[in-house]
């Protein structure tokens, strides 16, 4: 379920501020996540590797290129230069694909106390049914978790490209129960944490399917795809376009 709207935008707000490097006032506290929250000790470039690589993987996994994904396996590599270089780039930082202080600070900006982005929270993205948390679905509780939040992330990039203007999550992680309910395929990503459904307003359910192809969602479904006329499914698995009505 979503959040009340008003929740919503106070988190907005938040945003907004954050952006504009006023650190007074930050989110409020809320649990740790899994994967911890530090902030970073030193340049991360390529040939590096370790957690906090893996953290930085997690944050820059909106910025894989056209149709990819980033994997989050604590290695910088090729793909995760590319990535840091595309994420400098959308927010104005010089470009040069080393995770230096400039970017770190900004990525620390850019998230809340329990690692989540600014603009996104594990509350709208646990179980889509009502309930709460990241149990019972087809994964370990941690492993759902972990993976919502990167999906979070890429959620995030997108928002950005779509010049920060809210995106509403209909339903994110669910259980087994929840997405017979909705009645999600078997194995469906939604089980994963590795899924979200998109309501339009402020945007067009085109230019989320679009726009979403850059920021490391591969199977995409949306208008002009049976029972996807009111929302876009957006995951991280496979190599699936599947919205006729927005073009190829
Ligand atoms: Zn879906």
């Amino acid at each position: 379920m979503s959040p009340p709207g008003r929740r919503r935008g106070a988190r907005a707000v938040v945003a907004v501020v954050l952006l504009g490097s006023t650190l007074a006032l930050v989110a409020p506290a809320a649990p740790v996540a899994a994967d911890g929250c530090a902030t970073w000790r030193r340049t991360l470039s390529q040939g590096t590797t370790g957690s906090d690589v893996r953290r930085l993987q997690v944050r820059v996994a909106g910025y894989p290129g056209f149709g990819r994904r980033l994997s989050v396996d604590g290695e910088f590599g090729p793909a995760t230069r590319a990535a840091v270089r595309r994420f400098q780039a959308a927010y104005g930082l010089g470009v040069d694909g080393i995770a230096g202080p400039r970017t770190l600070g900004l990525v620390e900006r850019l998230q809340d106390d329990d690692c989540t982005p600014a603009g996104f929270s594990f509350g709208e993205l646990d179980d889509g049914c009502g309930g709460r948390g990241f149990d019972g679905g087809r994964t370990t509780t941690a492993t759902a978790r972990s993976t919502a939040l990167v999906t979070m992330w890429k959620l995030q990039a997108l928002r950005h490209a779509l010049r920060e203007r809210p995106i509403t999550v209909a339903s994110g992680f669910r259980s087994i129960p929840c997405n017979r309910l909705a009645g999600g395929a078997a194995r469906s990503r939604h089980l994963f944490g590795d899924a979200a459904d998109l309501d339009a307003g402020p945007h067009t359910l085109c230019a989320l399917a679009r726009q979403a192809r850059h920021h490391g969602f591969q199977g995409i479904y949306g208008p002009g795809y049976p029972g996807h006329s009111s929302h876009v499914h957006v995951d991280g698995s496979g190599r699936s376009w599947r919205a006729p009505r927005c073009g190829i």
